[in-house]
């Protein structure tokens, strides 16, 4: 992923410690990053038309690890062997959502087709969990093209679907699509958090540092150093001291 920050690397060891991309930039800057990176996070929920899939586009060299569930056998066995056709592995195979679910969180499969209209969970609901739980990618099949369908599949964390009858050809570029997005997602999303963390983190021990100053009348870097000692010494994160230190100056 890397879009780094557009500032320069200072040249001296950063109290933010580690090789991270967030540098001495001030606050701001990094806040204003973090929103530009949810929203492509926010992008990457957008479904795919089915327009968009890419016909033949096969790069796939590796053998998937695959788990299928469809209400209905005859799909569920066509979908298999046209699976194994291509040389992957059907894993598993469910009937139900709430099955697949269970049987995705036992396998950790590559990806996972699911039927959108299953009895007990429908498939919607059950890609939900599978991609909440970050466990796989999911393709959706779906006899129907219905806007509130997509709608529902987009906040659902899905990326890729397709419409039943499916043609042979569209399945490998429809998983395909449906991996590579959840990776970018699954991407995207641990930068933010870890980008949330450090800017959360920096807060508290520019908070911190005030407090420090103002009552031992020290110096920013002497208060900033004896943040670090401490959290040198307790073997605990500067957040953490920072935030003892708000907490105790606080009571
Ligand atoms: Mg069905």
């Amino acid at each position: 992923m890397g879009q780094s920050l557009p500032v320069s690397k200072p040249a001296e060891p950063l109290w933010l410690a580690e090789e991270d991309q967030v540098g001495d930039s001030p606050n701001w800057i990094i806040a204003e990053y973090i929103d530009a990176r949810i929203a492509q996070l926010e992008q990457a929920r957008q479904l795919p038309r089915p327009s968009d899939v890419p016909k033949g586009a096969v790069t796939f060299m590796d053998t998937l690890k695959i788990v299928i569930a469809d209400d209905e056998p005859i799909i569920r066995l066509d979908l298999k062997k046209t699976l194994e056709n291509m040389g992957h592995q059907v894993v598993g195979e469910a009937g139900d959502g709430a099955r697949a679910v269970e049987i995705a969180r036992q396998l950790k499969p590559d990806v996972v087709i699911l039927d959108i209209k299953m009895p007990e969970l429908d498939g919607i609901d059950a890609a939900k969990i599978i991609t909440t739980e970050g466990i796989s990618p999911v393709l959706l099949l779906t006899a129907y093209s219905q806007k509130d369908l997509v709608d529902r599949a987009k906040d659902a964390g899905v990326f890729a679907y397709m419409v039943k009858p499916f043609k042979e050809s569209d399945l490998l570029p429809a998983i395909e699509i449906a991996i590579s997005r959840y990776e970018e997602f699954m991407d995207l999303e641990s930068e933010v958090t870890d980008l949330e963390n450090k800017l959360e983190t920096r807060k508290a021990v520019d908070r911190a540092k005030g407090i420090l100053m103002d009552q031992y009348g020290l110096k920013e870097q002497e208060a900033f150093r004896r943040i670090q000692v401490q959290s040198m010494n307790t073997r605990k994160s500067m957040r953490e001291i920072a935030e003892a230190i708000i907490l105790a100056h606080s009571v």
